[in-house]
């Protein structure tokens, strides 16, 4: 079978030479004669796997020496707690921006172990733009500001940060981690589930600032201490290997086939705004977002008639375009173009649409 534009939200697309090099390596690691899943945590072969992934992480997203890079597990959902019970130490405050479901689950979860609140939000026009914020909006002795920068769900980026002062500004960067270029000096914290644009499911990545590892409260479970992680080199207990394998070979693929996060950005953007301008031009297909903030990544767009929605979703589907069925709290539709897609499947999509528009006019 040939494979379909998967415009899957999360898990998605992986780049082909990724798979296929995966593939290749299956049964025999680099002559080790087993495959990455099989082999020990402790291997030489390994420990190499890591320590590339990580040099090559710094390397392609320009990681500052005084930030820690950790892998760790059980998703992007779980460090919504662990921001919390490490980060909210010196005042027990902490400050967030809701832009959608995922700040407003971190925000909830933050809520259980300290004074956390909502100091903005999107909701009034169900988080179809960034509200804007300034630093008198905060409160001075929050422990840390919290934004989600690309909002999956909804489709919307911070093209320009927060001003927080001196405030440590932490980041899910789950849905737009090495899309593009990103300055880490400006957080203290940044955290991305891999499933989204840099591996399989399995891996959350961990960029911290040095400074702000080793004061977790005391309750903290040593699993969700970021000192325990940072001082054991991702290797207190087995890791996810083959996601973070996978997340090795992505990262040689920016790095060598694409040629780094800046020409990433210009392909991403090129791909969003061939989608975006027929958005535009149509009669029958809508943005949901406002032009300003609108998300290289995931791109949410509506017909108006949910019976037209669900028809061109069947339609889609069957023409070999999967996924393209909004989150069950939007409706409509969503086109998640990760980093893997390639513009020629954004391409075919536009295509479909018109002919779509046309033959139900
Ligand atoms: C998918 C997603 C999450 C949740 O990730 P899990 O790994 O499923 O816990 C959190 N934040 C954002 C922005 C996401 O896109």
């Amino acid at each position: 079978m040939a494979r379909v534009y998967n415009f899957s939200a999360g898990p998605s697309m992986l780049p082909e030479p990724v798979l296929k090099k995966a593939a290749a390596e299956m049964l025999d690691y680099e002559g080790t004669g087993q495959s990455v899943m099989e082999m020990s945590h402790r291997s030489k072969a390994f420990d190499k796997i890591i320590k590339d992934a990580e040099a090559l992480l710094r390397e392609v997203m320009n990681i500052p020496d005084n930030y820690k890079v950790m892998f760790v597990q059980g998703g992007g959902s779980t460090q919504f707690a662990m921001v919390a019970l490490n980060l909210m130490n010196k005042n027990n405050k902490a400050d967030y921006i809701v832009t959608g479901q995922w700040a407003k689950k971190a925000l909830q979860e933050a809520q259980r172990y300290g004074d956390a609140v909502a100091v903005a939000s999107s909701a009034d026009k169900t988080f179809t733009y960034i509200p804007k914020t300034d630093k008198s909006m905060f409160r001075e002795d929050a422990d840390y500001v919290y934004i989600c920068m690309n909002n999956t769900i909804y489709g919307t980026v911070y093209h320009e940060l927060p001003d927080t002062g001196d405030i440590p500004l932490v980041a899910d960067i789950s849905s737009c981690i090495v899309s593009e270029p990103i300055d880490v000096s400006k957080f203290g914290l940044l955290f991305a589930g891999a499933q989204k644009n840099m591996s399989g499911a399995g891996v959350t990545i961990v960029i911290a600032r040095e400074d702000l590892i080793g004061n977790a409260m005391d309750i903290t479970p040593t699993m969700l201490n970021y000192k325990t992680h940072a001082d054991a080199d991702s290797l207190y207990n087995t890791p996810p290997c083959y996601a973070i394998y996978i997340a090795k070979l992505v990262l040689e693929w920016i790095k060598n086939d694409i040629g780094g996060l800046d020409k990433m950005k210009e392909l991403n953007e090129k791909k969003a705004k061939l989608l975006y301008d027929f958005l535009d031009s149509s009669e029958m297909f809508n943005g949901t977002v406002v032009p300003e903030d609108r998300s290289l990544m995931n791109v949410p767009f509506v017909t108006g008639d949910a019976e037209l929605d669900a028809k061109f979703v069947k339609e889609s589907t069957e023409a070999g375009f999967v996924n393209l069925k909004g989150h069950r709290t939007v409706g409509g539709m969503r086109a998640s173009i990760y980093n893997a897609m390639p513009y020629e499947g954004v391409e075919k999509l536009v295509e479909f649409m018109k002919k779509f528009e046309a033959d139900n006019k």
